[in-house]
């Protein structure tokens, strides 16, 4: 969060009191970088940094990898649109999906439908 020195309500005692808000903002914006630098530098930090990332990325290509576009579902598995495959469905809509082991050459299916399509 970065803060205003020049937005720091003023208690009619001269510019004193901006001024040590304004020194105490800066203050606090150094220490926050120290040690965040600190914080980068850590060898076991940037260890489990590196694990978190390597973990994630597996995880997300395994879900690609599993992925099948048809299925109206997204990359997290939830169910969506049939049609735009954005939006959360609302409703399922019947319709007709050829099919030629079907007696009359089509079955009906129920599609995901948000609603807005
Ligand atoms: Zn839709």
């Amino acid at each position: 969060m970065r803060c205003k020195p020049e937005a720091e309500i003023s208690c009619g005692d001269g510019g004193k009191q901006e001024e040590s808000g304004a020194a105490a903002c800066e203050h606090r914006r150094q220490y926050r970088r120290e040690y965040m630098r600190r914080r980068r530098a850590c060898p076991e930090l940037q260890a489990a940094e590196r694990d978190r990332r390597q973990r994630a990325y597996y995880a997300l290509k395994t879900r690609r990898a599993q992925f099948q576009p048809g299925q109206n579902t997204n990359l997290r598995g939830e169910e969506v649109c049939a049609y735009c495959g954005r939006r959360p469905p609302v409703e399922h809509v019947m319709r007709l999906q050829i099919c030629e082991q079907a007696p009359d050459g089509y079955v009906e299916v129920r599609i995901p439908y948000c609603g807005l399509c």
